[in-house]
C-alpha cells in the first residue's frame, strides 16, 4: 500500500466521524440510511420520497454523468433549488454529485455532502479542489479502481485540507453481465480495517437490479458498513435514469425496517427520523 498517511489508521481504534447535520453522523455507532432517486426530476418527486421513506438523508443527482451525451444531463441549478427546498421543509440533509470544479461553489451552497462519482474518482484536480471545501465529501470507488487507488484518491482530499471524507463501495466491473457490477464486500471490510474513514455501500449501482438490493443491503450492514445509499423512486419504471435498479418507496420502507435486527446483532443502531409534516415554505 502506498503511503496513505492521512487516510490510514494510526491505531486500531481510530475513526473519523463525519457530521452531515446536527442529528446525522457517519462513522459512529449509528447506521445512516441515505435514499432518493438517481436523478432529481421534480419537486413533487423529491417530496414524495421525503414524506414516505424514513431516511437520514436524501440523495438525488442534478449534474449527471451519463454514458451518452444525448441522455438527460440533469436539472442543474433548478435541481439544486429543489434539493434546498426539500432539505429545508423536511429537515433532512442532502447529498448530490459534483462533476467539475466550476460547480463546487454553487453545490456547496445547497448540499450537505458533495458526491464524487465513480467516473471522477481519479479526477485529481477536482479532488484537490474539494480538499479546500468545508463540506463532507462522499467519494465513490472508481469503476475499476483497486482498494489502493481508492484510498489514495481519499488521500488527495485529506491532504488538501478536508478531513471529512466518506468512502463508498458501489461495485466494480467484472466479466459477469448478469449484474451491472460486482459488490465488493471484501473491500468494505478491508477499508474499515485500514482506514479510519466511514464507509458506505451503494447496492443500487453495484447490482443494477432492484431485486438484489434488499439482501445485499443487509449483507453490507452485517459486514460493517456505516450506512447505505440506495436509489428509490415514486414510480420506479418511469425513472429518467437507472430505472431498473430503482426501488419503489414501499420496498424501500420495508428494506429499511428489516435492517434494525442486523444492526442490533452487531452492536449498532439505526435511528430513523419520524416522517415529517413539511414545514411551511419560507
Ligand atoms: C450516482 O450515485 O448517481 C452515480 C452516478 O453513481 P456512480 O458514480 O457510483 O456510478
Ligand atoms: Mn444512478
Amino acid at each position: 500500500m502506498l503511503d496513505a498517511n492521512l487516510a490510514n489508521k494510526s491505531h486500531p481504534q481510530q475513526r473519523t466521524i463525519v457530521q452531515l447535520s446536527e442529528q446525522v453522523a457517519l462513522g459512529d455507532r449509528e447506521i445512516v440510511i441515505i435514499g432518493g432517486p438517481c436523478t432529481v426530476e421534480s419537486l413533487a418527486q423529491m417530496e414524495a420520497v421525503a414524506s414516505v421513506v424514513p431516511v437520514n438523508a436524501l440523495r438525488g443527482g442534478v449534474y449527471k454523468p451519463r454514458t451518452s451525451p444525448y441522455a438527460f444531463q440533469g436539472l442543474g441549478v433548478e435541481g439544486l433549488e429543489i434539493l434546498s427546498s426539500v432539505r429545508r421543509r423536511y429537515g433532512l440533509p442532502v447529498v448530490t454529485e459534483v462533476m467539475a470544479i466550476s460547480q463546487i461553489e454553487t453545490i456547496a451552497a445547497h448540499a450537505d455532502m458533495l458526491q464524487v462519482g465513480s467516473r471522477n474518482m481519479q479526477n485529481f484536480d477536482l479532488l484537490k479542489a474539494l480538499g479546500q471545501v468545508d463540506k463532507p465529501i462522499l467519494l465513490k470507488r472508481g469503476l475499476s479502481a483497486t482498494i489502493e487507488e481508492f484510498v489514495m484518491a481519499a488521500e488527495y482530499i485529506l491532504s488538501h485540507g478536508n478531513s471529512q471524507v466518506v468512502l463508498c463501495e458501489r461495485g466494480i466491473r467484472s466479466f459477469d453481465t448478469y449484474t451491472r457490477n460486482v459488490l465488493d464486500l471484501g473491500a468494505v471490510v478491508a477499508l474499515k480495517q485500514i482506514t479510519h474513514l466511514p464507509v458506505l455501500v451503494d447496492p443500487s449501482h453495484a447490482t443494477g437490479k432492484r431485486e438484489l438490493i434488499p439482501d445485499l443491503s443487509r449483507a453490507a450492514i452485517a459486514a460493517g458498513a456505516d450506512g447505505l445509499i440506495i436509489e428509490c423512486h415514486p414510480e420506479p419504471e418511469k425513472s429518467v435514469s437507472d430505472a431498473r435498479q430503482a426501488l419503489s418507496l414501499e420496498t424501500m420502507v420495508e428494506l429499511i425496517q428489516s435492517l434494525n435486527e442486523i444492526a442490533t446483532a452487531i452492536g449498532r443502531q439505526i435511528h430513523l427520523p419520524k416522517l415529517q409534516v413539511p414545514a411551511m415554505a419560507a
